[in-house]
């Protein structure tokens, strides 16, 4: 297994990093963790000077955004504002975050974009058309896009809800071969570890049967953002079926993305199985909450 996943990284060309909020904060006080975006921000240039293609899907903007007009409350849950708080925090927050990522790619000379997504980039044929050439033309000029939802102006109607379905979404829509999901927990787990201690630690999924669906518990670690391991497993479902292999890996240090690319036997490694009948646009266009 371990040389067999061993050739497989190496040969990745176009690689998908999702990180979320909870990743990028320190627990304590809800600010952002500037050590771990700095160590993310090196290990994706690093990636991208060995020639790879690299895209960050990150969150972060309404954590962000809620922290710096002082309505952050770590022990509540964010369902505590309403819709419009939220999009106001994220156009606060998205900027900040930006800002924050641009200065840290800068020292490394690496130029970024900010591509924001709703579920119309994809479903709609004529925004997808554009948004694929954008990220092309940004490949092409050696550019790393930073992804996230358009959460200013996504309501439901047109939201994708969570970040680990968006990343997926866009390692489809770019044609990544490699998708790396940085989570808070060291993978996918039989039941959830910290409830159950004898939850057994999974580290090849083959095929995304009923059995590794139903280990999806709809919880996070954290309160904030909005994944839990369920939503990891659509995004499997959306990769795998895409014929791109996924990784979920803990972000407690994020040196593991080099590990990962040199093909270390590391998180749980959900195996590509092309579907020839996926349709990504119409799944998208299906997603309601
Ligand atoms: N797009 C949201 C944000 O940036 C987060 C969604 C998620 O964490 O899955 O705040």
């Amino acid at each position: 297994m371990t040389s067999e996943i061993r050739k497989i990284m190496k040969n990745k060309k176009r690689i998908v990093v999702k990180i979320g909020s909870s990743s990028l904060q320190h627990p304590e006080t809800g600010d952002l963790n500037y050590a771990k975006m700095d160590a993310l921000v090196r290990e994706l240039c690093n990636i991208k000077n060995m020639g790879k293609d690299v895209v960050l899907v990150t969150s972060g903007a309404i954590a962000v955004g809620k922290k710096a007009v002082n309505i952050a409350s770590p022990l509540k849950d964010k369902e505590d504002h309403t819709i419009a708080v939220k999009q106001a925090c994220a156009a606060i927050g998205q900027a900040r975050l930006m800002m924050t990522y641009q200065k840290i790619f800068a020292e490394y000379n690496q130029v970024t974009a900010q591509i924001l997504m709703t579920k119309n980039t994809v479903a709609d044929s004529l925004n997808r058309y554009n948004a694929t050439n954008t990220f092309s033309e940004l490949f092409n000029m050696g550019v790393i896009p930073i992804v996230n939802e358009n959460d200013t102006v996504a309501t439901y109607e047109i939201e994708i809800g969570d970040n680990d379905t968006l990343s997926a979404i866009v390692a489809s829509m770019v044609g990544a071969d490699l998708l790396i999901l940085l989570s808070d927990i060291d993978g996918l787990y039989t039941d959830d570890p910290r409830h159950n201690p004898n939850a057994q630690f999974i580290d090849t999924v083959e095929t995304l049967d009923d059995a590794i669906l139903h280990m999806g518990k709809g919880s996070t670690g954290s309160n904030v953002g909005t994944g839990g391991m369920e939503t990891k497993l659509s995004a499997a479902g959306i990769a795998t079926r895409s014929g791109i292999d996924m990784i979920i890996a803990n972000s407690k240090d994020v040196k593991i993305l080099h590990r990962l690319v040199d093909g270390k036997n590391l998180g749980t490694w959900f195996k590509a199985n092309k579907d020839d009948s996926f349709d990504l646009p119409l799944y998208v266009a299906k997603i309601h909450h």
